[in-house]
């Protein structure tokens, strides 16, 4: 099964000039839905980790999975104004706008191993946004892992000192 041929690409979506990488046909399809799990859950199974951070929203879908495959916790970063406890925030610019994303203060512990998961990676703002929360907190990030990188938009850039593992990538 090669997860990436289950991946949609719409032209022109949500903005023209935009291919959007629709991970919805993947999820839909329960091999390359578990393939893709199974790789992250490979790749992390004996680093020690204590918890995985997951971004809104698509990174719940993949995070989650990962986090009950390992047998450790789950912890969400949010778009602003959605977590009920005590938050701290990073404002960053993404693809399309801009936006906000929060974590609860009291999520990770200091010197806790984490893994940080979304579906994709693109310019790199939403998950330069995390590692500025997880960092504030004072966990210790061994990745960040996605199912997809578009390389051309030189999202590692904006997280230099951090590892990144991609299951695919599209240009
Ligand atoms: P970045 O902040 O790296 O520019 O954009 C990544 C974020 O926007 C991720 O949270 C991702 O879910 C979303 N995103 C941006 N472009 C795409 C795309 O083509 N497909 C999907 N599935 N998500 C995208």
């Amino acid at each position: 099964m090669d997860v990436k041929t289950t991946i949609r690409s719409i032209p022109g979506w949500p903005i023209e000039g935009v291919v959007f990488r629709d991970l919805t046909t993947l999820m839909q399809n329960p091999q390359a839905y578990g393939q893709s799990c199974d790789i992250l859950y490979e790749r992390y199974k004996d680093q020690d980790v204590g918890k995985i951070v997951g971004i809104d929203a698509r990174g719940f879908v993949f995070g989650a999975v990962l986090a009950y495959k390992l047998g450790i916790g789950f912890v969400p970063v949010r778009k602003k104004g959605k977590l009920p406890w005590n938050t701290i925030e990073e404002t960053y610019t993404l693809e399309y706008g801009e936006d906000t994303l929060e974590i609860h203060e009291d999520a990770v512990e200091k010197g806790e191993k984490v893994v940080i998961v979304d579906d994709l990676i693109a310019t790199g703002g939403t998950i330069g946004a995390t590692v500025k929360l997880v960092k504030k907190l004072g966990a210790d990030i061994v990745e960040c892992a996605f199912v997809v990188e578009l390389p051309e938009l030189k999202g590692r850039e904006q997280i230099q000192g951090c590892n990144v593992f991609a299951i695919t990538e599209f240009d």
